[in-house]
């Protein structure tokens, strides 16, 4: 049930992940791109706003001049002297014919010819046929002509009139750029600009005003008005190294979400899984223990049982067979006790209750002590018990009991598993800071892709089952949770069908130092 409910829920919360982080990758860039749009609507604002009022100060200077400028009657002469206002730079007054008249202010005889021939190429283009005549009431009706001559970038503002008498005649005025670009832009410009910088190119790229910014993602470029044509205007922000480094975040967040959320919701469902995989394999074991556990109580208390059974009704032939049924009583009462504390240290360790009492011994002395119970079974069980005991060993600290836990759970299995060869053999050695003790048996051995396995609780090797071997599977968890609270460690060597070797190795106790005082009292 559990399977069926994981393969339906992990392909929708994938699903679900996945749809999430392409939302959230297309609502970021979104939003990435409505802010730099905004940043460039600012921009634009910015830009028309500047332009405007420049603008308007061309647009008053030309207004003036065209007031200022009056011909009354087309057959006298011009006027001789006209003021010019600020931002007018000269002016020249043709008449119906197109022909220049006269020019403000007027140049010397010298140079005369010259300002005429420029005039000239000035007027050449001009539209003057599209024009409305200029009335004060009328301002707007002027245009403008902003172009290079001869390498200069000059505007002229022209406007058609009339005379009191009706003749039209018209007006050009050569702006002053210079005032323009040193005064008014300026004055205009340096009150908004604020976080921005504000940049005017001529007609080929020079700075007007400002200085020049290399180009970014985030610049405005637009031309400098309708009078100001030929000029453009740049806005560039001033924190410009700020917006790419956001815009470059938003960007990395936003090719990274993806894969990371996937990644992390992939890995949370494997953990999840996995734990479930534990769960569901520690429970299946727990069953299986608790079948062993009672398959094994059960069959040494039947025996007893039976063998009881014969001797009190007297169904035995002789004094030699009362002693067998008496040795088997005692032989599967042992293997009754010793299973039955596996199972009560097992539940206290499980518990988390498992606690000893370390006192300074002879390992050698708990291993001969816990021999001489076993060696009546090996003998029963024709097992030849082999032991090697090197002399002098040091003391080492230990929990005597749970010591002698051990190496009765490794010789129980060097004989349960030994096969027929029928030896086992028990030494205790020196090792490096510690005592080895080293059980070996000559038996079936262990595979080795299971000799990690066989440490943990419940787990029994395969060949274990199928022989059918009783056991409960919690007696190498005991021996390993035994030596690593002592400060060692087990290990095993084993080869399928070559037998097995288990060693535990238990640390020697620190020499204690006697305090110089308890020295000098001895
Ligand atoms: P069990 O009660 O099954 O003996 P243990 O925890 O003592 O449980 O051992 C775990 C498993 O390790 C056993 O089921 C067996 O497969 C394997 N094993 C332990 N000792 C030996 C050995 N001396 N030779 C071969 N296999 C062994």
């Amino acid at each position: 049930m559990i399977p069926v409910i994981l393969a339906l829920v992990f392909p929708a919360i994938i699903g679900a992940a996945v749809a999430l982080a392409y939302y959230g990758y297309r609502y970021a860039v979104a939003a990435s791109v409505r802010s730099k749009a905004s940043l460039m609507e600012g921009n634009q604002q910015l830009a028309n706003l500047l332009v405007e009022q420049v603008q308007d100060r061309i647009d008053k200077a030309d207004a003036e001049l065209f007031e200022e400028v009056e011909w009354n009657e087309a057959s006298a002469e011009p006027p001789g002297k006209v003021d010019l206002p600020a931002g007018v730079e000269s002016v020249a007054l043709l008449d119906a014919g197109l022909k220049i008249r006269s020019l403000y202010p007027a140049p010397d005889a010298a140079h005369r010819r010259r300002e005429l021939d420029r005039w000239q190429s000035y007027v050449k283009g001009l539209e003057w046929k599209s024009l409305q005549p200029w009335t004060p009431d009328q301002p707007g009706n002027f245009r403008h002509l902003h172009q290079l001559f001869e390498g200069k970038s000059v505007l002229i503002a022209y406007a058609a009139k009339k005379t009191a008498d009706h003749h039209e005649y018209y007006v050009a005025a050569k702006l002053d750029l210079t005032l323009m670009a040193k005064e008014w832009i300026p004055e205009e410009m340096d009150v908004v600009t604020g976080k921005r910088r504000v940049v005017i190119l001529d007609e080929v790229a020079r700075a007007v005003y400002g200085e020049p910014q290399p180009p970014t993602p985030f610049q405005y470029e637009a031309s400098f008005g309708k009078t100001l044509y030929a000029w453009r205007i740049q806005i560039t922000p001033r924190n410009v190294a700020e917006l790419r480094a956001q815009a470059e975040t938003e960007r990395l967040l936003g090719v990274l979400l993806v894969p990371v959320s996937t990644v992390i919701i992939v890995v949370g469902l494997a953990v999840v899984w996995l734990s479930v995989r534990a769960e569901r394999r520690a429970s299946q074991m727990k069953s299986d223990f608790i079948a062993n556990v009672s398959h094994e109580l059960k069959t040494p208390l039947s025996l007893i049982r039976m063998f009881g059974e014969l001797l009190a009704t007297g169904k035995h032939k002789g004094e030699p067979m009362a002693r067998e049924y008496g040795g088997i009583i005692t032989r599967e009462s042992e293997r009754l006790a010793h299973l039955i504390d596996n199972v009560l240290d097992f539940a206290r360790l499980e518990r988390g209750k498992a606690s000893y009492s370390f006192t300074e011994g002879q390992l050698e002395e708990v291993v001969e002590r816990a021999l001489d119970v076993f060696r009546h079974r090996l003998e029963k069980e024709r097992v030849r018990l082999r032991t090697e005991i090197e002399p002098h060993l040091p003391p080492v600290r230990m929990d005597e009991d749970a010591m002698t836990l051990v190496l009765l759970n490794l010789v129980d299995n060097a004989v349960k598993y030994g096969g027929d060869a029928g030896e086992v053999s028990v030494q205790l050695r020196r090792a490096p800071g510690a005592v080895a003790l080293v059980v070996s048996d000559h038996g079936s051995g262990i595979a080795p892709e299971e000799q990690r396995r066989i440490f943990e609780r419940f787990y029994r090797a395969t060949s274990a089952r199928t022989r059918n071997v009783r056991g409960s599977g919690i007696g190498l968890s005991l021996v390993k949770y035994i030596a690593e609270a002592h400060g060692g460690r087990v290990e095993v060597e084993s080869a399928p069908g070559r037998g097995s070797t288990f060693t535990v190795y238990v640390p020697v106790a620190p020499v204690m130092t006697p305090a110089p005082e308890e020295r000098a009292a001895s």
